[in-house]
């Protein structure tokens, strides 16, 4: 829930309207082409089309189901974008300030469960306040793989469950240390980051604590990633990283313990989440946040801060896709002998990547990772 203090620097900050706002965060989505994903996506709807024996998506949908839903194009200016979502109840940036409210109650409730943190929204007034009527339609998504099957009736909640929505960037977060340093995580969070269609980010927080990981940081700046090394408790880096995200919805991610609350509390002081200590047995911090929440933290600039997706499990991607997630490996792909290749060690001798390996230009952590994710699709 936002502080006081904090919708009233929002209200002196934001002069803006949503409008404009679009307008901004616009140019920077045609930014990032990742070219996996389009691929991947059309491979995976084909699949779930096939499946289901039927050529449209929504099929399954009420009439009222579709109309919640709304293109871009279609709306006006009255679109708020949506804070904090509990129980039915909405915290919504609406016109320079939190509004609080409750879906239109002649839509059916479970339209409700649709809405998560991010989403924009249509807000109309009625007798009874101001309440949202439409969901506008997402520009990315950050899921995971919902375990649960008796949510049969919703399709687009069939396989994933959508966290946080029309994130632009992902704030990948590893500490140099305390809690270690390990290249894989960052691996997989690349993977789940770029299966939503977004940016990916990588942050070295601690950097006060050691002065290393050069080489590993090197390779995926590489790959086309930025890198970003800093110190919540120094204060290095974060103009670096405010300057990363600035005019976008961020969101951090990183395991516990990282410094992602530290990192979210300088590029906001407004937010004070509270800082977990470290436990002296395990290195990980103790983490008290438990919805999530979006936070401004200047004009069209926003910063979502989930526990929700601070540990992800397995997502839907096909075995076969998995390389489109890893950029050194789908371009080494091409050596391999056969095109359905999985670089999985069935023939080493035939593989491009596993030569790639062993002769050292695709380092072997990069390799596991892949492996790794793969034994669990
Ligand atoms: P989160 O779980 O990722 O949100 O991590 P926190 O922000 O709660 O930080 C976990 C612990 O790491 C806290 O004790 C912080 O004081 C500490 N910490 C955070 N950033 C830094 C940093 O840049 N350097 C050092 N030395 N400690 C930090
Ligand atoms: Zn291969």
């Amino acid at each position: 829930m936002p502080t006081k203090t904090h919708v009233k620097k929002v209200q002196l900050e934001l002069t803006s309207n949503m409008n404009q706002e679009r307008g901004s965060r616009k140019g920077h989505q045609e930014g990032w082409q990742w070219r996996g994903n389009a691929r991947a996506l059309a491979k995976k709807n084909r699949a779930k089309r096939k499946h289901f024996g039927i050529d449209d998506d929504n099929e399954f949908e009420t009439k009222t189901q579709k109309e919640f839903v709304i293109s871009r194009e279609k709306t006006g200016s009255e679109v708020g974008i949506v804070a904090s979502a509990n129980a039915g109840r909405f915290h919504v940036f609406f016109k320079g300030k939190y509004i609080d409210c409750a879906l239109d109650s002649e839509l059916p409730f479970v339209l409700g469960h649709r809405i998560v943190v991010g989403d924009y929204v249509t807000v109309k007034q009625t007798s009874g306040g101001l309440v949202i009527d439409h969901l506008v339609e997402r520009k990315t998504a950050l899921s995971r793989l919902r375990r649960d099957s008796t949510h049969w009736g919703d399709i687009s909640a069939r396989d994933e469950q959508i966290i946080v929505a029309n994130i632009d960037t992902a704030v990948i977060v590893a500490a140099i240390m305390n809690p270690p340093f390990h290249p894989k995580f960052i691996d997989r969070y690349l993977v789940l980051v770029q299966h939503g269609g977004i940016k990916p980010i990588i942050c070295l927080n601690k950097c006060d604590l050691l002065n290393e990981r050069s080489e590993i940081l090197a390779y995926y700046q590489k790959l086309g990633i930025q890198v970003i090394r800093t110190s919540a408790e120094k204060s290095i880096g974060i103009e670096e990283l405010k300057q990363a995200i600035r005019g976008q919805s961020a969101v951090l991610v990183g395991h516990s313990g990282v410094g992602k609350s530290s990192l979210i509390n300088r590029i906001t002081p407004v937010a004070d989440l509270r800082v977990g200590t470290t436990t002296k047995k395990t290195g990980k911090g103790r983490h008290t946040t438990t919805s999530s929440e979006l936070l401004i933290w200047e004009a069209n600039s926003y910063i979502i801060d989930t526990p929700g997706i601070r540990s992800l499990g397995m997502w839907d991607i096909a075995r076969e896709n998995l390389q489109l997630y890893f950029d050194d490996i789908d371009r080494l792909a091409v050596e391999c002998t056969f095109a359905d290749c999985l670089h999985d060690n069935t023939a080493p001798e035939l593989c491009g990547v596993i030569r790639a390996m062993q002769q050292g230009s695709l380092p072997l952590q990069r390799y596991e990772s892949y492996i790794k994710i793969l034994r669990e699709l």
